[in-house]
């Protein structure tokens, strides 16, 4: 098989909640994109654990029907996939199994081990300290952590210590798949690439940033997990705070993983902080009530979860800044919600308005340049300029979009962020990992937010399903003369 990508080592990747739903919709699907691209050794394995009593024919039959879902693969190279694919019941609390399954790992020992820990956190120091016991963390291997790494930042250094028992800190790698995204490593292209942008990525040309993470998705069948954490715990503190960084650190001296991240953490370590004293200001909790979703009507979140009270945000929008020179005085409003009018991801960065207009009012009104960096649903780039509308007629001033997605252009498909990332592991590469450290200053920044809220004893703020939210997160941004990005522009 040819391909423009060369081959990894080869490797096992081993994943704990195997058949879970990640697993069957991110994992196995990166892996089979990039076997179809022949960057997969025919050594490699990928080995699915979980408590569910079936073997390789009955995981791969599973797997099959994951592969399947929604398209119809060439079913040879499926096939061929699923011979790589291996399955042993194993339940991370218990002893039973892990001998047979630290010799199955040992029949390999050249290949890179990843073990992708794609369970509750609950299970991460069980497995992890069962890996260490039975002898699993032997030449080239490598542990990933799913999301979310604790709770709060005492619960998350829990899990980082007895981690850090097992692996050293250069084999950790905790995923965000949100830095995985083409378009946040387009970021980094286009601020660090060009010449154009950088002089202007300050307080004195940017008026400022807003990021936000829309689903139209309720809880549904996470209820349990969700109302024990939130949209703060479960979108902020990690995806949005990784996309604050990726727009706001310092240029790093180069890519390698320790100067990307050093940047990083300077970000979140400079994080104006929210707390009891101004946490009513700057930040909105939302519930969502019921409404409608894609044009059908669906229950609130309190009848979705079985006993039907809880104070847990849906819905979190809120206004922080970053207390160094480059932004002093930039706001920064993020806005996360559950049960919102479309699904969308996006960064918007809009710059100050030209400081004098020559142009007769009748031309039209002068808007602000914006670059809009859009991570979902569809990845793309544009930046929104003034020019003047074409042909005879006057000067008439009119707001359009360069559109700077080129992967249409190039004829390339955009791969999911996954498929990046598990390569990344494999070769050994943690740029666009988190390090111990942010997680830690993100959850220093968090938890006073969370303890603010808690002290308050106030319910969420009301909102119907399909709306954007409680109106206060409109006046949030508005009572400082600015308004959420909307309608795709
Ligand atoms: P899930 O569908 O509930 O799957 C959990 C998996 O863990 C199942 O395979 C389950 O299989 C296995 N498991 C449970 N208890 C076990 C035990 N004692 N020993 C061994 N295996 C056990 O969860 P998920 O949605 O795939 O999420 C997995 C992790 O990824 C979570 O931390 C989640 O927060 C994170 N995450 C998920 C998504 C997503 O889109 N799903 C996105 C981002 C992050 P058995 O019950 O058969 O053991």
């Amino acid at each position: 098989m040819s391909s423009s990508n060369p081959q990894v080592h080869a490797f096992d990747l081993v994943i704990f909640g195997g058949t879970g739903d990640l697993a069957a919709r991110k994992l196995l699907p990166a892996m089979f994109h990039r076997f179809l691209d022949g960057q997969l050794p025919d050594s490699s394995r990928i080995i699915g654990i979980a408590r569910e009593s079936t073997d390789d024919e009955g995981y791969r039959a599973q797997m099959r029907k994951a592969l399947s879902e929604g398209h119809a693969p060439d079913p040879q190279q499926l096939e061929a996939f699923l011979q790589l694919v291996h399955y042993r019941p194993l339940d991370a609390r218990k002893d039973a199994g892990w001998d047979d399954f630290a010799a199955m790992v040992g029949e390999r020992p050249d290949n890179v081990r990843v073990f992708y820990l794609s369970t509750s956190p609950d299970l991460f120091i069980d497995i992890c300290t069962r890996l260490g016991h039975y002898g699993l963390n032997r030449g080239e291997a490598r542990v990933v952590l799913e999301k979310p790494i604790g709770r709060d930042l005492e619960s998350a250094n829990q899990i980082n210590d007895a981690v850090g028992q097992v692996f050293s800190e250069s084999q950790t790698y905790r995923i965000d798949h949100y830095l995985g995204k083409e378009t946040v490593q387009n970021l980094l292209a286009l601020r660090f690439g060009n010449a154009l942008f950088e002089p202007l990525w300050n307080a004195a040309h940017i008026d400022h940033v807003q990021i936000t993470v829309a689903e139209t998705l309720g809880v549904g069948n996470r209820a349990a997990y969700y109302s024990r954490a939130g949209a703060l715990r479960d979108m902020v503190q990690n995806h949005m705070l990784q996309l604050v960084c990726m727009v706001a650190m310092e240029p790093p001296s180069s890519l390698s993983p320790d100067a990307v991240r050093d940047e990083k953490l300077k970000v979140l370590r400079s994080l104006k902080p929210i707390d009891e004293s101004n946490a009513a200001q700057l930040t909105v909790r939302g519930q969502y009530r019921a409404g409608a979703a894609d044009g059908q009507s669906v229950p609130g979140y309190l009848d979705e979860l079985e006993g039907g009270k809880s104070h847990t945000e849906t819905f979190v929008a809120l206004k922080t800044e970053i207390a160094n020179w480059r932004w002093a005085g930039v706001p920064f409003y993020l806005r996360t919600g559950k049960r919102l009018p479309e699904r969308v991801s996006e960064i918007v960065v809009a710059f100050k308005a030209v400081p004098h207009s020559i142009f007769d009012p009748s031309a039209g009104a002068l808007a602000h340049n914006r670059l809009v960096l859009r991570l979902q649903p569809d990845e793309g780039v544009k930046l929104w300029l003034t020019i003047k509308h074409p042909g005879p007629g006057g000067l008439r001033l009119r707001h359009v979009p360069l559109d700077m997605s080129f992967a249409e252009a190039f004829g390339v498909s955009q791969p999911d962020a996954y498929e990046r990332l598990l390569l990344d592991v494999v070769r050994g590469n943690p740029t666009l990992f988190m390090r111990r450290d942010e997680v830690e200053a993100a959850w220093r920044w968090a938890d006073p937010i969370l303890e603010a809220w808690s002290a308050s004893g106030e319910a969420p703020k009301p909102y119907t399903a399909g709306t954007w939210g409680p109106s206060a997160s409109v006046a949030l941004i508005e009572r400082d003369g600015r308004t959420w990005n909307e309608d795709g522009e």
